[in-house]
């Protein structure tokens, strides 16, 4: 008997492997196919579920009205040699962005509602007692190589796919910015390097002063690098 037990568990086990998916209901923040809830905090699926959104059509869209986020969509800029924007939308935001209403494609968008929330608000408060009211940023789509260099491979400003921050502006009417306060001993310096930190969890590449003088005067967001956080 005790040899025919492993043949009798057997079909037990293929039942159990094939019931369990259906039986076991994981939360939408544990489950891999489910939408992204963007006023929810950035959890260890935030980052795959972004990049999910930009290989599937209508997933961001999705996402914004399964959030009760409104969303400003603007015609498709079909891809031609590298520069275009598959979903183009205005940057949905509560802060005032100088210049106004900047076009992104979707999926940073909604890395950008993630971020305001649960990064650059809690970094703001917790540095400096206050929230952050504008953004200072020095543009989104640029059709143009990395660094501009000829024969590179194309920014992924060419496909609005990143935005560059100079600078916020503070509920008092201060103004924090690079680089004048990346270094700074005090509460500004401590807020960038909080808000530098935050963006990690959400964008895929984020660049700053520490990466290279090329960035000296702001921070590079972007949904489609390599995964560096300096
Ligand atoms: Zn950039």
């Amino acid at each position: 008997m005790r040899r025919w037990l492993p043949l009798l568990l057997l079909p037990l086990l293929a039942a159990l492997v094939l019931l369990l998916p259906r039986a076991v209901v994981l939360p939408p923040a544990w489950d891999p196919s489910a939408p992204l809830d963007l006023r929810a905090p950035p959890g260890f699926l935030t980052r795959y579920k972004l990049s999910r959104m930009a290989r599937e059509p209508g997933a961001c869209a999705a996402a914004f009205a399964l959030s009760g986020i409104p969303l400003h969509q603007l015609p498709p800029q079909p891809l031609r040699e590298g520069c275009g924007i598959v979903e183009p939308v205005r940057l949905a935001s509560e802060l005032r962005f100088l210049p106004s209403a900047p076009v992104v494609n979707c999926p940073i968008a909604a890395a950008w509602v993630v971020f305001e929330r649960h990064g650059l608000q809690p970094a703001a408060l917790a540095s400096l007692g206050q929230r952050v009211t504008g953004v200072r940023h020095l543009g989104t789509y640029n059709c143009r190589n990395v660094y501009g260099q000829e024969g590179g491979r194309r920014s992924q400003h060419a496909t609005a796919n990143a935005i560059d921050i100079a600078g916020f502006t503070l509920a008092d009417g201060r103004s924090v910015g690079l680089p004048r306060d990346w270094n700074a001993p005090d509460q500004a310096g401590d807020f960038l390097r909080r808000a530098r930190d935050a963006a990690c969890r959400v964008f895929a590449t984020v660049l700053g002063p520490d990466y290279n003088a090329a960035h000296r005067d702001h921070f590079h967001l972007d949904r489609g690098g390599w995964g560096t956080c300096r």
